[in-house]
């Protein structure tokens, strides 16, 4: 624990005393910026850029069609989704990256209620990130509205599963809170009432440590470019437990999730294994950066990484309990630890603008309506410092009431 009376300097040692510290020479991260929102867009590592130049020079200009075979190209997505698997205690051969989250929560979810037909329930947390729930009802209006999407508020998720609940689909750590469920009693809940699991991963790879077999959860899914640092856009992941992969194929049956591709059949017949899991061509440059984003997190201890996020969070609350105090900000991420993830959220009523003014400061967290400001702390290569830094902005916006300008208010289409 930090005592109550410190200094920049105190946390400066932190920064010293740190062994993460030197990764974060491994990211371009702009001068004069404390970038607090890895979670929505992790920034790029050092790589990324000579790779992807020798990804198009290299093998798409001079290799050529050649190169779905010579460079890799036809195994990037279990390539990569094997290096994911490691960051979440999957067995090769479990993950596979393709598509978006939101796709590949479509493909789980149909393999989810086929496999358990006489339930009618899919059941998720009100509070959950929409394009789950989006996707569920997509998926449930196709299906002839035989199922029915059943939302509850996250303390009520435990009492609400029975003996209809088809599948049981949370994220892990929420999008706008920050509260991390425990992954393992939940889906041991879930099994006990003969529900299949699904865990939203996206702000959890990378970030926080996750087993996903000793958890024995039966599907996941999860974003390239949040804590990955896969790029913009970058492609999702889809995780399903071996045990499940030959009892389902999914409905987005493209040709390069068939068994034989290029045996040019036409008759669908699914691959073996997560191989099933794709649909269409995927995007490799995408996929090139997507790989570098995963080696830079590969490269630390997962167990670092958590003491070091916790560090950070447990400073950035102190700090803000400290220094700005009677402004009305109100805490909405959980204090302890084991149901943190690795960001801070807070609640004010002038959210959005306090925001803009912290990013026209080059603080960049985010704003999540309807008033949470949220920063992302992301231990490969945010310093002590960079907090103290942080709420420092953040106090004297608040005192002097610098978000109390018209340019503040207004609202651009990414918040
Ligand atoms: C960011 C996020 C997504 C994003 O889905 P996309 O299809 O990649 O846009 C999905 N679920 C959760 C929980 C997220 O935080």
């Amino acid at each position: 624990m930090i005592a109550t009376t410190f200094d920049r300097q105190t946390v400066a040692d932190m920064d010293a005393a740190d062994p993460l510290a030197p990764l974060r020479d491994r990211f371009t991260l702009p001068e004069g910026v404390v970038y607090l929102d890895g979670n929505s867009l992790g920034p790029v590592p050092k790589g990324t850029a000579e790779r992807l130049q020798q990804a198009v020079t290299q093998e798409w200009g001079e290799g050529l069609i050649r190169s779905w075979n010579a460079a890799g190209w036809i195994d990037l997505p279990r390539r990569v989704g094997d290096k994911i698997g490691r960051l979440i205690g999957a067995r090769p051969g479990e993950v596979v990256v393709a598509d978006s989250t939101s796709v590949n929560l479509f493909k789980v979810l149909s393999a989810a209620v086929k496999l358990n037909p006489d339930r009618r329930v899919i059941l998720s947390e009100r509070e959950n990130f929409p394009t789950d729930l989006y996707m569920a009802q997509g998926l449930i209006q196709l299906l002839g509205q035989q199922h029915e999407l059943r939302l509850v508020g996250a303390d009520e998720i435990v009492a609400a599963l029975d003996d209809d609940t088809a599948v049981l689909m949370l994220t892990h750590v929420n999008y706008r809170t920050g509260r991390m469920f425990d992954m393992a009693s939940i889906t041991a809940e879930a099994h006990a009432h003969g529900a299949l699991m699904l865990w939203d991963l996206a702000h959890s790879v990378g970030a926080v440590p996750v087993d996903v077999t000793a958890a024995q959860a039966d599907f996941a899914v999860g974003c390239g470019y949040k804590y990955l640092n896969g790029g913009p856009g970058a492609p999702a992941f889809v995780y399903v437990a071996e045990r499940h992969q030959p009892r389902f194929s999914q409905p987005l049956s493209g040709w390069l999730g068939h068994a034989q591709p290029f045996e040019f059949s036409p008759y669908y017949r699914p691959a073996e294994g997560i191989a099933r899991y794709l649909c269409g061509t995927q995007p490799v440059l995408s996929l090139t950066a997507l790989e570098c984003g995963v080696d830079s997190v590969l490269d630390a201890d997962m167990d670092l990484i958590r003491h070091k996020s916790l560090a950070l969070t447990d400073l950035f609350i102190q700090l803000v309990e400290d220094r700005c105090a009677g402004y009305g900000l109100e805490l909405v991420t959980p204090r302890e630890h084991e149901r943190r993830g690795s960001q801070v959220c807070l609640r004010h009523p002038q959210g959005y603008p306090i925001m803009q003014a912290l990013i026209s400061r080059g603080v960049i967290g985010d704003f999540r309506a309807p008033d949470i400001l949220r920063f992302g702390l992301a231990p490969l290569y945010l310093r002590y410092v960079d907090v103290w830094d942080a709420v420092a902005h953040l106090a004297d916006i608040l005192a002097t009431r610098a978000w109390d300008q018209p340019q503040f208010q207004q609202r651009a289409t990414v918040t």
